[in-house]
């Protein structure tokens, strides 16, 4: 068994996808894909939904046991290396699309990548999960909940350079900066922009109470 990887990263996604990871999985000869939209983090947690689904659809495919677990840990460490390599675009405030391809014998591997490619399917993917997160994207957070927040003034530590995950730009000494009760922090204006749309923390979706609650 060969396993082809390959990834995209989404620079600029839409809100609801930011953090979160996309991962295709095909199985040369067998007619199923694979799709599942989660949280990075939640799909490198040891027993993730998202992992158990994937090992579902490899064993139902016909891959033997030892393929299935050889496949996704070449996944897991394929997206580790990804997401924490130094040499690769990534970042928290971007979406990742993974494409795993299993190959068998000696099929033509280049047709094989071109296949697991195959944006269309992945913009399909994309497009189920927009209807899923429609209705909790528009409630925005309670103004008075949001004027309560936390607010402290950056202090930048000498040797890092920490992003606003909402506008993308390094945090500057001086700059306001304000924490949710998730412990997220970002400039004081990115975040309550952010929340006058969306009651969900961008990065791990906690959520805020509602102007109607
Ligand atoms: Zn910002
Ligand atoms: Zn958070």
């Amino acid at each position: 068994m060969i396993a082809i990887l390959d990834h995209e990263i989404v620079s600029n996604p839409q809100p609801e996808d930011v953090g979160t990871i996309t991962v295709t999985a095909t199985v040369e000869g067998y007619d199923p894909t694979f799709t599942a939209k989660t949280f990075l983090e939640e799909f490198i947690e040891v027993e993730s939904r998202s992992k158990e689904n994937l090992n579902d659809f490899l064993m139902e495919s016909g891959i033997n046991d030892d393929d299935t677990a050889d496949g996704i840990i070449e996944l897991m460490t394929y997206i580790s290396e990804v997401t924490s390599s130094a040499s690769t675009d990534y970042f928290p405030g971007c979406a990742l699309k993974v494409g795993l391809f299993l190959v068998y014998g000696d099929h033509q591997i280049e047709e094989a990548v071109q296949v697991s490619l195959d944006d269309h399917q992945i913009e399909e993917a994309v497009q189920a999960s927009f209807q899923e997160s429609y209705i909790i994207r528009f409630r925005p957070a309670s103004m008075f909940v949001v004027e309560d927040l936390p607010r402290e003034i950056y202090d930048k530590p000498s040797d890092t350079d920490e992003n606003c995950t909402i506008c993308l730009d390094e945090f500057d000494n001086g700059e306001r900066v304000v924490t949710l009760p998730c412990d997220h922090y970002f400039h004081d204006e990115c975040a309550v922009t952010w929340l006058e749309t969306s009651h969900l923390c961008p990065l791990c979706r906690f959520e805020l109470p509602c102007e109607d609650q």
